[in-house]
């Protein structure tokens, strides 16, 4: 067993403080990563602050992790010590359920291991549950640890490992492409690369913020238009609109007005969290032959699609590094709506 340094919360209201924690001895297809970089992704704010329950304590949080092999088990194939790679918000999975074998680990049908707060035995974390990437090193399973391409930072690949596959994956599952109009609820962490992610794949982009106070930005992103959703007239505007609408507000919103926005056929995909049920109108629905869905991350192949892609197309995270003892303000900030657009935590401040 190794000791790391990590940052944890002891309670839904506490802060951040340091902790020392132990990660397990490499087994043969294991891989010790040195920590350079940690994303704060808004899922890490709900599970520290228990808003989806079941949180287990002290928590450490964190799956948009970037940083150097240190060493690996002896029968490791896929990464060499110093290659730069990266692990999202899984670290195992059954491997044989029909998902699995489909490579949609995320999908996993008895559940994939999350990279933090997930029962694990002892022997694979001590403690009994996970503990995420708010550290100096993580022991991952070589197949759910991912290359991060030359030409991309650490520090600005890191959110891709949560928020540029959640939106990559739903992009790409319908379509987003010339020719179909796409839009963003929510221009935070997640949005904003939905922006530069469905811009490169040559859709229509349509920002729909709370306010228009981010337009310059969202413009430089990719985006071809930018609507604030407070005002009464966008809704009248882009009434039957568009294709595909991925929402990633992390609050309630009021779904059926979304829904009309959606062309026949359309579908809006729901990618933020918020614990409440959704409010949608039958009639809405069947009107248009309108479809809500869902997503969740992406599988580790499709994680590593989008990695390169986004190399391709020179996509990286915009974002604001801080050191670890700033979290507890980072996260004020991102419920606030006052992040432009990650924070991502300097692991060498740990
Ligand atoms: P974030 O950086 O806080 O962005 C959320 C954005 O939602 C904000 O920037 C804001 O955009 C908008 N928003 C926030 N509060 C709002 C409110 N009260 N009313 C209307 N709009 C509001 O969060 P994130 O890290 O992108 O995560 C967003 C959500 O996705 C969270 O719930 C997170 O748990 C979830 N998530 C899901 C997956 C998945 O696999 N499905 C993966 C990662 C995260 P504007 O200022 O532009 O309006
Ligand atoms: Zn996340
Ligand atoms: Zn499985």
């Amino acid at each position: 067993m190794s000791t790391a340094a990590a940052y944890a919360v002891s309670a839904p209201d506490g802060s951040f403080e340091k902790l020392a924690i132990e990660r397990r001895e490499l087994g043969p297809h294991d891989v010790l990563i040195d920590v350079k970089f940690a994303g704060i992704c808004h899922s890490d704010i709900h599970t520290a602050r228990d808003e989806w329950g079941g949180t287990s304590y002290p928590c450490v949080p964190g799956h948009e992790i970037a940083g150097l092999v240190a060493a690996v088990g002896s029968a490791v194939t896929k990464h060499q010590v110093g290659d730069r790679v990266g692990v999202g918000c899984m670290v195992d999975s059954c491997g044989k359920c029909e998902a699995c074998m489909a490579g949609d680990e995320n999908y996993c049908v008895p559940g994939s291991t999350m990279t933090y707060n997930t029962r694990v035995s002892e022997e694979l974390q001590p403690g009994g549950y996970t503990l995420g990437g708010y550290s100096t090193q993580i022991v991952v399973t070589e197949n759910f640890v991912v290359s991060i391409p030359e030409g991309i930072g650490l520090d600005v690949a890191a959110p891709l490992l949560c928020a540029g596959v959640t939106l990559f994956s739903p992009l790409r599952h319908w379509n987003a492409g010339p020719g179909k109009r796409v839009a963003i609820i929510g221009m935070g962490g997640l949005g904003h690369i939905g922006v530069k992610i469905a811009a490169a794949m040559g859709a229509e982009v349509t920002v729909l913020s709370h306010s228009l106070s981010k337009q310059a930005d969202g413009e430089k992103f990719g985006a071809k238009h930018y609507y604030a959703t407070s005002e009464r007239q966008t809704f009248k505007d882009l009434r039957s609109h568009f294709d595909l609408i991925l929402n990633t507000v992390s609050a309630d919103l009021p779904i059926d007005n979304y829904l009309k926005l959606l062309r026949l056929n359309g579908t809006l995909v729901i990618l933020g969290l918020p614990e409440n049920p959704l409010a949608a109108k039958p009639f809405t629905l069947a009107g248009y032959r309108r479809s809500l869905s869902g997503s969740m991350i992406g599988g580790i192949a499709e994680t590593q699609e989008m990695l390169n892609f986004c190399a391709e197309h020179g996509i990286g995270a915009e974002i604001e590094v801080i050191s670890a003892d700033q979290i507890d303000a980072a996260y004020d900030r991102v419920v606030a709506s006052d992040v432009r657009y990650r924070f991502v935590i300097d692991a060498a401040t740990m």
